[in-house]
């Protein structure tokens, strides 16, 4: 069978709700994934940045199987012998009291937001269902009900309506305009993304994420860290937030907390926060599975031991040089911008008509897989595992489909 069988089967049986670049990908190993054909490319997306540690990780493979059959899942109607030890491991490696285990990365945004919302009516004292989180304009949350509502991106919210009402819009990076929504006092959180990902790799100023912590936490309002995807080293530390030594009231990890291999998410925070939820009053039927915890405990370890932020940053700070070496080349490359190794590049589109969709689709033909995001925006987010010869590789591609782009 090749690529086009099955690019029909997915186009005549499934919903076209995404509009995938023409790749049929049937393995995986680290930086490198292979179509149908056979065809070898560096997958520069990592699936949206849950391959930090590589397609098919050893270690991570090989707990899975075990775990596997052994145990998969009791649901928490009963204690499991793993679920414990995955939540002191992981409490324990962030520095939170306690943490509640979900599946994708937008039921750690679920979860963070109803935490808020009850604490704010349990804790801090605002009046039952008048509390308001604060989010960025151009945020990115996930699919939802919750995370639509909460998004100005009319792809993600336009045609779904009603809303889930509570959410004030502010623009990001914008300290101003954060502590003017902060006069309010029902304002329970400030939900953010330490750099904007799906937006487009906006890093903000440096001190913003520090000044909107002291700003929260003067209004006794919860500072909420959306890091599913600048989590887990992807940014060049364990976590983005980390360069401004801002620890959030809660952190909201998903995608590489499997490595990949399985949805896994968390909210972490402390007792405070998480103990405002009581038994019955939250959860999943997946959320804290045996084979989930391990596979979790085995993607931490692995982001460790491989030191994979510190890779991250030194790959990402080279990626970046090499790359703004072409933006004073190419007409066409407006800029390069990002951190450790979730990096954009913004292409200005050819006379011909061609987009950044077009460069895509040439770096496809020359070996190497990237996405647009939102329009002339391309992400560059490699597995973490990347080497400088897959990094140089990778700069020569850029370099030769820029160079034919016109
Ligand atoms: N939050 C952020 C910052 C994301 O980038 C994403 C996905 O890209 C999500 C949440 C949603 O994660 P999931 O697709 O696993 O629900």
């Amino acid at each position: 069978m090749n690529s086009k069988y099955y690019m029909d089967l997915e186009h005549k049986y499934g919903a076209h709700n995404y509009h995938p670049l023409e790749v049929v990908i049937a393995k995986g190993k680290g930086v490198w994934v292979w179509d149908v054909e056979g065809k070898k490319y560096l997958d520069f997306l990592s699936a949206y940045s849950a391959v930090n540690q590589g397609h098919c990780h050893p270690k991570i493979i090989n707990t899975l199987i075990e775990q596997a059959q052994t145990l998969t899942l009791t649901s928490r109607a009963f204690y499991n012998n793993v679920l414990g030890e995955y939540e002191k491991f992981v409490t324990e490696l962030f520095g939170y009291d306690k943490v509640l285990p979900m599946n994708t990365g937008v039921e750690g945004d679920e979860t963070a937001v109803k935490l808020a919302r009850k604490w704010a009516y349990d804790v801090k004292g605002i009046k039952k269902y008048e509390a308001k989180i604060i989010v960025a304009n151009e945020n990115f949350h996930g699919r939802t009900m919750m995370a639509v509502s909460a998004s100005t991106d009319p792809d993600c919210f336009d045609g779904f309506g009603p809303f889930v009402p509570g959410f004030e819009k502010i623009p990001y990076n914008n300290i101003a305009a954060l502590e003017k929504a902060l006069e309010d006092p029902n304002v329970a959180a400030f939900l953010v993304e330490p750099i904007q990902g799906e937006a487009g790799v906006f890093v903000p100023d440096e001190g913003y994420l520090k000044k909107a912590q002291e700003l929260c936490k003067a209004k006794n309002v919860l500072l909420i860290c959306d890091e599913v995807q600048t989590g887990l080293a992807r940014t060049g530390k364990m976590l983005a937030s980390d360069y401004e030594a801002v620890k959030p009231d809660i952190l909201i990890l998903g995608k590489a907390l499997s490595g990949g291999v399985m949805p896994v998410s968390a909210a972490l925070a402390n007792d405070e926060v998480m103990l405002a939820i009581k038994p019955g009053q939250h959860g999943s039927t997946f959320g804290g599975n045996p084979l989930a915890c391990k596979v979790a405990i085995a993607s931490l370890e692995v982001l460790i031991e491989e030191k994979l932020a510190e890779n991250a940053f030194a790959m990402g700070t080279y990626f970046r040089s090499e790359v703004q070496k072409m933006v004073n080349e190419f007409e066409h490359l407006t800029l390069v911008r990002g951190k450790g190794l979730l990096n954009a590049i913004v292409i200005k589109p050819a006379k011909s008509g061609k987009t950044a969709w077009d460069v895509c689709v040439a770096l496809k033909e020359n070996g190497m897989l990237a996405k647009p995001t939102h329009g002339d925006i391309i992400r560059f987010a490699p597995p973490l595992v990347i080497t400088k010869d897959e990094i140089d590789l990778a700069v020569s591609i850029i370099r030769k489909v820029l160079k034919d782009f016109n």
